[in-house]
């Protein structure tokens, strides 16, 4: 029996928002791997799977047991929420597989990132281009996401923002508004999303002015809009302009 590493994206949380290819893939698995918060969202749909569940930052750990499991000849499926490749757990996987000179096959579905899960809550923030950053300086220097934030102001882009404020990670946010107040209005409109498709969803719009005071934490995006963005019934929308 050949063993085989699928990367899964569940989605951001409810059931409904897992494809049908990624739902078939763990279906298919005999052992499910993930950081314990996404596992306990799956578990209750197959009850009679393997389950290894590891806690945050021990990323390489995980990867390493996937692996070996997988050598021992298990269809192992390592979930994360969102999309596997976005801020996920895919990347550190190929590395890992690639440096061990692994020869087992990794499979990669993709999930329905935060960004688009909250964007669809709020209305179309998104329609044009647009940039995610995550906040958290854990693995990129804070120096460089700085600089990516400034680029963005430069460039226009809307921006949804992950990792945006944690218990022990507070001014960031404060000093991504203060960068990108200077390339758009304080009225600008902002969208916060929190618990996509989750119990506990809130959806709140605000302005980039006001987003400092805003609840935000780690179970929240924030989408921050464009100089072409607006509020049209209550919606977040991008004009991208096709009634020019
Ligand atoms: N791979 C994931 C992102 C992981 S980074 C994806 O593609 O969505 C973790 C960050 O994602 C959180 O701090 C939060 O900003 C965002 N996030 C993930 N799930 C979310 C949800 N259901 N609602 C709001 N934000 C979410």
């Amino acid at each position: 029996m050949q063993g085989k590493i699928i990367l899964v994206g569940t989605g951001p949380g409810d059931k409904d928002y897992i494809c049908p290819r990624a739902l078939l893939a763990l279906e298919q698995s005999d052992i499910i791997a993930g950081y314990k918060t996404y596992i306990e969202l799956i578990k209750t749909l197959f009850p009679e799977k393997q389950f290894a569940s590891s806690g945050m930052k021990k990323e390489v750990d995980r990867c390493v047991e996937v692996l070996e499991l997988a050598e021992a000849g298990n269809v192992v499926s390592l979930i994360s929420s969102g999309d596997a490749g976005i801020y996920g757990m895919a990347g550190i996987m190929l590395e890992i597989v690639a440096e061990r000179q692994s020869e087992v096959p990794v499979d990669i579905i993709p999930g329905i990132s935060a960004a688009t899960s909250a964007a669809s809550l709020l209305g179309a923030p998104l329609m044009n281009d647009f940039v995610t950053l995550s906040l958290s300086d854990l693995l990129t220097p804070w120096e460089l996401i700085q600089k990516r934030i400034r680029a963005a102001g430069e460039g226009d882009f809307a921006v949804a923002l992950y990792n945006p404020r944690s218990k022990t990670r507070i001014k960031q946010l404060d000093t991504a508004v203060d960068i990108l107040l200077q390339y758009q209005k304080p009225e600008t409109p902002v969208g916060i999303v929190k618990q996509a498709m989750r119990e506990g969803q809130q959806v709140v719009l605000t302005t980039l002015g006001e987003l400092k005071n805003a609840d935000v934490d780690m179970l929240t995006t924030v989408i921050i809009g464009n100089s072409q963005t607006q509020v049209i019934n209550g919606k977040m929308v991008t004009i991208r302009g096709y009634r020019l």
